[in-house]
């Protein structure tokens, strides 16, 4: 890990699941005992609008309750105290990076605490249930919707993800099983560029055979002992 500025950390359910928050590959593509096309996807939303606004109800509630762990900790650290770049994108739709105190987090898969107006297109700060079709802070339409990306959907502020790769030093993928794109391609887009990869997960990954380096373990223990030796 030498000669090391620029850092882009992406992170998944991994990062998330010693605070109890469970996901969707976790068992067997339900979630919470919904399939995921019943929930997750743009075509769910126009059959059955109340269904997935009341799941992601639940789903924003139940995030209000967990806390950060170690390793959004010491990730928190590592952007206070890092001096070059750093990058953490996400595909996590918790805040737990946030209220870990991380500010350079870029939430590729949206979040469950916005809301996204589908008629005027903002997004305002949402903590409280959609099901009963509030209005709009910004334009008064009853027309808002989880402001996180379905299946199907482009993951958001790809651009500025792929600008951060080109101009890192090292890629470290944290928690995420490599299986789903276009996360699972910057690895392989680092490699090109030949950046130095690490993977820290808690078992070996599909992706696994594109990094660099490979620990295993809970996030919890591995990610404090890496920003202890990035800190030095
Ligand atoms: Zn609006």
């Amino acid at each position: 890990m030498a000669d090391i500025r620029n850092i882009v950390i992406l992170t998944g359910a991994g990062v998330s699941a010693e605070s109890g928050i469970d996901t969707f590959r976790g068992g067997g593509g339900l979630w919470e005992q919904h399939r995921v096309e019943d929930v997750a996807t743009p075509e769910a939303f126009a059959r059955d609008p109340d269904l997935v606004l009341r799941f992601y109800d639940m789903r924003r509630a139940a995030i209000q309750e967990k806390e950060p762990n170690r390793a959004h900790a010491a990730l928190a650290r590592l952007d206070a105290e890092w001096p070059g770049d750093l990058l953490i994108v996400t595909q996590n739709v918790d805040d737990l990076h946030e209220r870990a105190g991380a500010r350079r987090v870029l939430h590729m898969h949206g979040t469950h605490l916005n809301a996204w107006c589908t008629a005027c297109d903002a997004r305002s700060r949402w903590t409280g249930p959609l099901i009963d079709r509030p209005p709009c802070p910004a334009c008064g339409a009853r027309a808002l919707r989880p402001d996180v990306v379905w299946f199907g959907e482009m993951p958001y502020e790809m651009e500025r993800i792929y600008g951060a790769l080109r101009a890192a030093d090292l890629f470290v993928s944290i928690g995420t099983s490599g299986a789903v794109y276009p996360a699972a391609g910057f690895v392989r887009e680092a490699r090109e560029l030949g950046t130095q990869t690490l993977e820290l997960n808690l078992e070996r990954s599909q992706g696994s055979a594109w990094f660099d380096e490979t620990r295993l373990g809970p996030a919890g223990e591995l990610v404090p002992a890496w920003v202890d030796e990035m800190l030095g």
